[in-house]
């Protein structure tokens, strides 16, 4: 495959995948042009910001006490604050509310996690964790160029066991269907067989940006077909980034799409 057209020298994420499913225009425009977004999605700069602050918590406990909660809240500004005041303009959320709002929400949906019997696990193995694997051909064996690139949001230890967490922030809880097919922990789940880690747990843990925030944890299974699904996929994405093949998908990601202007003007 031509390294020019699969970017971070052959690495490829289950971002990278979602991203291409959902409008190949957009993946191309994020990852082979390198075009320049017009703003910063209020929901990536919130999520990423709220990842920062629970990673901030769970570091704590991995060496043993806790983060006094204030600190974890302001980590949480902070990177509200560096994302408004960065070079790319942030944009307001999907509803019209504006960074006040955004980031009032960002703390009360902190202090319901954090309040959450699954925010003080036992014991904290990793957090935020990097991972590189082998892909190959789901029906031959045959070993891809690419490999997989990933980071787990949080490892914990229970009954002897390593169990892999993926932290959400989300307008509503998770439907059955997000939690049995959601990509991103499929990709855990291959990525600790290729690491040989054993039986391992797969958990969702969502927090609601509903009027009241809510918390959702969902332990999850990803059995052999759902691996083969997963290569499969990424597979055939890659073949079809790789053979050029790109085209618009309009619909409701289009309001927040960062491409959207330029997308609209190359109509
Ligand atoms: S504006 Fe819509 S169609 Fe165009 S790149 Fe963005 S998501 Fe895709």
């Amino acid at each position: 495959m031509n390294a020019a057209v699969v970017p971070d020298t052959l690495h490829f994420s289950v971002t990278q995948m979602k991203t291409w499913l959902m409008c190949p225009a957009k993946f191309s425009y994020r990852y082979i042009t390198g075009a320049e977004p017009e703003f910063v999605p209020m929901p990536l700069a919130f999520g990423s910001a709220f990842h920062l602050a629970l990673a901030h918590h769970y570091q704590w406990l991995m060496r043993g006490e806790p983060a006094p909660a204030e600190e974890v809240k302001q980590r949480f500004v902070d990177a509200m604050m560096l994302a408004k005041n960065g070079p790319v303009p942030l944009q307001e959320d999907d509803d019209g509310t504006g960074f006040d709002v955004a980031l009032a929400k960002g703390l009360s949906m902190l202090d319901v996690t954090l309040g959450h019997p699954s925010a003080t696990p036992a014991k904290v193995l990793g957090v935020e964790v990097p991972f590189t694997v082998d892909l190959y051909n789901a029906s031959t064996g045959e070993l891809l160029d690419e490999k997989l690139k990933g980071v787990i949001d949080l490892i914990v230890e229970e009954d002897g066991h390593r169990v892999l967490v993926e932290h959400k922030t989300s307008a509503k809880k998770y439907s059955l269907d997000q939690l049995v097919y959601d990509t991103q922990l499929s990709g855990y789940a291959f990525a600790a067989e290729q690491l040989k880690w054993g039986e391992v747990g797969l958990r969702f843990s969502v927090t609601t940006k509903t009027k009241v925030p809510a918390m959702q944890v969902e332990d999850v299974r990803r059995d052999d077909g759902d691996m083969s699904d997963f290569l499969k996929t990424a597979l055939g994405v890659l073949t079809a980034i790789d053979a050029g093949v790109s085209f618009p998908v309009r619909g409701w990601a289009c309001k927040g799409c960062p491409y959207r202007a330029r997308c609209e003007s190359e109509r």
